[in-house]
C-alpha cells in the first residue's frame, strides 16, 4: 500500500517512510547514518505531535545551510567549562538534533550524580521542537527548563515596537510523573507563532491568527507575506527579507519574557543575543540555557512528588469546560491527542511543502525509482 494519501488539499504521509526519506536525503547531503536518522525521527516528530512548523517543511531550509556551511554535519560538542553541576557547550554550528541530544545528555548526568544541573549551550545548529530535550530529561525521572533564544534570527518586534528586535525565543519546561506515565510538557514560543508556522501558511497550510504580525507600516494583520516580502518564483521564503515582524504573544508581558530569553539563553550561555549594533546581521545559531533537576535532591525519597502533581492535574483537568463536551487540557496533553490521531491517519502536509520535500531529496542524489521504493508509489 502507498505511503501517500491524497485528501481535502493535503497530502498525508505516513511516518516511517517519510523518516526514511529525510535520512536518505541528509545522508546524500554528506550526515552520517546515525545523524540523518536523528534529524528524520526529530523532524517528523514534530509533526507527529501537531508542530508542523518544525517538523520536515524545513528540511530544504536544513539542506541548504548544510550545503551553505550555516550548519555543520556530525559535530561533537565541545565542553568549555564544567564543574560537577555546570558545563559550558560550544555546539559549533552543529545540527541541534546532535549538538542539543550531546548537551542534555551531559545535564542528565550531572543532575543524575549531583541532584541539580545546569548547562549552557552556544552555537548550536536549529534545536527544533525544544520538547524534545524537556521529554528526554523527564525520561531520565528529571524536571527540566530549557531557554532558548535564536542569534542572528531578527523577526519579533517588541511591544509597543515595530521594527525587528528579538527572536521567537521558546520557553519550555517538563515535568516527569512514574515510569509508564506520560510527563507534562509546556512548550512553548514567545511571540503569538512560530516562524515555522508563517511558513506553513506561506506555503498553503493553516492561516495564521489575525494578531500574529505587524507589517511594515505597523498594522496588525494574520498575513505572513510581509515576514518574507517580494520573491522570484520557486525562490524559498526567507524570513529575514520582510518589512514587517512576528509580534510578541501576550503584550507586554510575553515580550518581557522573550527579553528574558535572550538575557539567559544568548547572554548569559555566551552564544549572543538575537542582534546588536555592533554585528547587523548576526551567524544563525541557538542558544539554550538549561536546568535539570531530580525530585529526589529535594527530599521526596518516597512518591510524594509525583502523588502532588498526579493530584494537582487531576484537580485542574476537573475544572467546567468552557465548550459543551469540551476539556481543560494540561501542557504537553494536546501533542499526545494529535500524535495518537496523526499515528492512524499518517502526517498532513501542504503540497507545496511536500514537493519541496521531493525536490530536497532529488538534489541529495535520490532518483525518482530510489523515492518511489521507500514510498511505495509514486510522490
Ligand atoms: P503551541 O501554541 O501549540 O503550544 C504551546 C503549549 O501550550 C504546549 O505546551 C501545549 O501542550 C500547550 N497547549 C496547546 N493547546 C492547549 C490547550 N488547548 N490547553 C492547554 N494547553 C495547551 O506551541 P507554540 O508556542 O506554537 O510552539 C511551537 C514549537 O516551536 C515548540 O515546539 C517550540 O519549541 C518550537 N520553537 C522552536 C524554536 C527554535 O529556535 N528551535 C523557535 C521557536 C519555537
Amino acid at each position: 500500500m502507498s505511503a501517500i494519501l491524497r485528501k481535502g488539499g493535503s497530502v498525508y504521509v505516513q511516518v516511517e517512510p517519510l523518516q526514511t526519506l529525510v535520512k536518505r536525503t541528509f545522508t546524500g547531503f554528506g550526515s552520517s547514518e546515525t545523524e540523518s536518522s536523528r534529524i528524520g525521527n526529530r523532524l517528523s516528530g514534530a509533526n507527529l505531535r501537531g508542530h508542523d512548523s518544525h517538523g520536515v517543511i524545513r528540511v530544504p531550509r536544513y539542506a541548504q545551510w548544510l550545503q551553505e556551511g550555516v550548519q555543520i554535519a556530525d559535530v561533537t560538542v565541545n565542553v568549555k567549562m564544567e564543574n560537577e553541576v555546570l558545563a559550558v557547550v560550544d555546539g559549533k554550528y552543529g545540527f541541534g538534533q546532535t549538538v542539543g541530544e550531546q548537551t542534555v545528555d551531559i545535564g542528565i548526568d550531572k543532575a543524575t550524580k549531583h541532584g541539580i544541573a545546569i548547562t549552557a549551550l552556544q552555537n548550536s545548529g536549529h534545536l527544533g521542537r525544544i520538547g524534545d530535550w524537556a521529554e528526554r530529561a523527564a525520561e531520565a525521572g528529571l524536571v527540566s527548563i530549557h531557554m532558548v533564544n535564536v542569534r542572528g534570527s531578527l523577526i519579533v518586534a517588541p511591544f509597543g515596537g515595530i521594527d525587528r528586535r528579538m527572536s521567537t525565543s521558546p520557553f519550555c519546561a517538563g515535568i516527569p510523573l512514574d515510569d509508564g506515565e506520560e510527563p507534562i510538557i509546556l512548550d512553548m514560543e514567545t511571540s503569538v507563532v512560530a516562524e515555522g508556522k508563517a511558513l506553513v501558511a506561506m506555503k498553503g497550510g493553516k492561516p495564521l491568527p489575525d494578531d500574529a504580525m505587524i507589517s511594515g507600516a505597523g498594522e496588525v494583520t494574520g498575513d505572513p507575506r510581509p515576514l518574507y516580502g517580494e520573491m522570484r518564483q520557486g525562490e524559498f521564503p526567507d524570513p529575514s527579507k520582510g518589512p514587517g515582524a512576528l509580534r510578541a504573544f501576550g503584550n507586554h508581558k510575553g515580550s518581557g519574557l522573550n527579553f528574558l530569553m535572550e538575557m539567559m539563553a544568548g547572554a548569559l550561555t555566551g552564544s549572543g543575543c538575537a542582534g546588536a549594533m555592533d554585528e547587523p546581521k548576526r551567524r544563525f545559531c541557538n542558544g539554550m540555557f538549561s536546568v535539570y533537576l531530580s525530585p529526589a535532591a529535594f527530599g521526596h525519597s518516597d512518591d510524594s512528588f509525583v502523588s502532588e502533581v498526579r493530584s494537582y492535574v487531576a484537580f485542574v483537568k476537573s475544572a467546567k469546560p468552557t465548550e459543551p463536551g469540551g476539556a481543560v487540557l494540561v501542557p504537553g496533553e494536546k501533542e499526545r491527542q494529535v500524535m495518537a490521531e496523526r499515528t492512524r491517519t499518517g502526517l498532513p502536509l501542504a503540497p507545496e511543502a511536500w514537493s519541496d520535500i521531493i525536490g530536497t531529496a532529488r538534489e541529495a542524489g535520490l532518483s525518482q525509482s530510489e523515492i518511489e521504493e521507500i514510498l511505495d508509489g509514486a510522490p
